[in-house]
């Protein structure tokens, strides 16, 4: 465990801060684009495919944070682009179900007043994300699923596909090996603005070949996403079960408020001491806008800036 968190801290130490900076900085960002296996051996133009879209999503939220825009504009507008992005497992790019649909989970939150909006078994819904944060803002309800979550979708105006739309090869090739490999992905936001205010945004096709229903950590608050201006926001990837049971993402945040553990150390400690080894990981931001970005698999597709100069897009250990 020791070593784990000091393995955590190191990590810190091969993105250090320009020489510049100080003080704390009064806006920051991290985003995932899903932990897993990742192969170290993937084309070199693949991995640059993913380091380009991650920059691109990542620069999304920095402008947005840099203007003076709020935490929830810049989660809601990251999270949007990677799900318009095939590359990622949420939105278009969706991984295949057992029936060979698409069966879609996202949920949003604001750590300034706690409200949150959840959405589970969408199939027909462009972006998940957006009917999420329409959820929390115009529904007294917190989590919304399948049929039920769509309909509302349609009354509030949402945006609509053909489930068609999610099909891509990629992933119905990925289905047809999904017996031999085990596939997961998901993509997350999270942010602290100039004003203050935490925000947690979290968008996945769950895992490859799920059936009856299954859903995961993502849209459920405090497993996969959670955010609270007394702690942190943490939006989490991995096998969606093991962070529902271990309510990882609030784990990470009780640490910090109560513990009133560095939010490096209280990532670490649950990523490392509490979750099992290769279940995946997590991207946070505290209040006083730290970042950790902390994972147990092989890799992790990730990203994050500040105000202070910081930029790093990275896939594994590097
Ligand atoms: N956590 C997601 C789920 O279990 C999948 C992932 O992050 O890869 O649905």
């Amino acid at each position: 465990m020791r070593f784990a968190v000091l393995a955590a801290l190191l990590g810190l130490a091969l993105h250090p801060r320009p020489a510049a900076a100080q003080g704390p900085p009064d806006w920051a960002i991290a985003l995932h684009g899903g932990a897993g296996t990742i192969a170290r051996d993937m084309p070199a133009a693949r991995a640059e495919g993913y380091r380009t879209s991650l920059g691109r999503s990542l620069d999304i939220g920095r402008r947005i944070l840099e203007r003076g825009g709020t935490s929830l504009e810049a989660v809601t507008a990251v999270v949007r682009s990677m799900e318009d992005d095939s590359l990622f497992n949420a939105g278009k790019g969706a991984v295949y179900t057992h029936e060979g649909t698409h069966e879609l989970d996202a949920a949003i939150m604001d750590g300034a007043t706690l409200g949150c909006g959840a959405v589970a078994g969408l199939r027909t819904i462009r972006n998940p994300i957006l009917l999420a944060r329409l959820v929390m803002e115009k529904s007294p309800h917190v989590l919304m699923m399948g049929a039920g979550a769509e309909a509302f979708g349609k009354s509030v105006g949402v945006e609509t596909v053909d489930p068609k739309y999610f099909d891509t090869q990629r992933r119905r090739e990925e289905w047809r090996k999904a017996l031999e490999e085990d596939k997961t992905g998901t993509v997350g936001c999270v942010a602290l603005d100039r004003h203050g205010n935490l925000a947690a945004a979290t968008s996945t096709g769950g895992l490859t070949d799920k059936r009856f229903g299954r859903v995961g950590d993502v849209p459920v608050i405090g497993a996969g996403t959670f955010a609270d201006n007394r702690s942190c926001a943490v939006s989490c990837t991995g096998k969606g079960e093991e962070f529902i049971r271990r309510t990882v993402a609030r784990d990470v945040a009780a640490l910090v408020e109560y513990k009133e553990l560095p939010l490096r150390e209280a990532a670490a400690l649950v990523v490392h001491g509490k979750l099992r080894p290769r279940d995946g990981g997590l991207v946070a931001v505290s209040r006083r806008g730290d970042i950790a970005l902390v994972f147990n698999s092989s890799g992790m597709y990730r990203a994050a800036a500040d105000a202070r100069g910081l930029r790093l897009v990275a896939i594994w250990d590097e």
